[in-house]
């Protein structure tokens, strides 16, 4: 039995219930605020141009954004092409 509200559940088990989708929000949200204050303190380097900079790091220059524009893209287009796909195969 899997211990829920935790985000090894979510995780290891692929559980989606709502306490273990809350511990894993939680948990994103940590890291990316540890990893925000890591950059502030000068021990990590933000990875511009990078959907990661971008999402992780919120960083919004120029080469963060278009890296996470052209990300949202290649989602979309891989997700209509998935859609298209099963549409023709039923
Ligand atoms: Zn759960
Ligand atoms: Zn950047």
């Amino acid at each position: 039995m899997p211990t829920h509200g935790r985000y090894t559940t979510y995780v290891n088990q692929k559980c989606r219930c709502k306490p273990c989708v809350k511990a894993n929000t939680v948990w994103c949200e940590n890291r990316r605020k540890e990893r925000i204050r890591l950059v502030e303190a000068g021990l990590l380097t933000i990875p511009h141009g990078t959907d990661g900079g971008y999402r992780n790091y919120a960083c919004r220059c120029a080469d963060c954004k278009r890296a996470h524009a052209d990300m949202r893209l290649a989602t979309l287009r891989r997700r209509r092409a998935r859609a298209l796909q099963q549409a023709s195969s039923a």
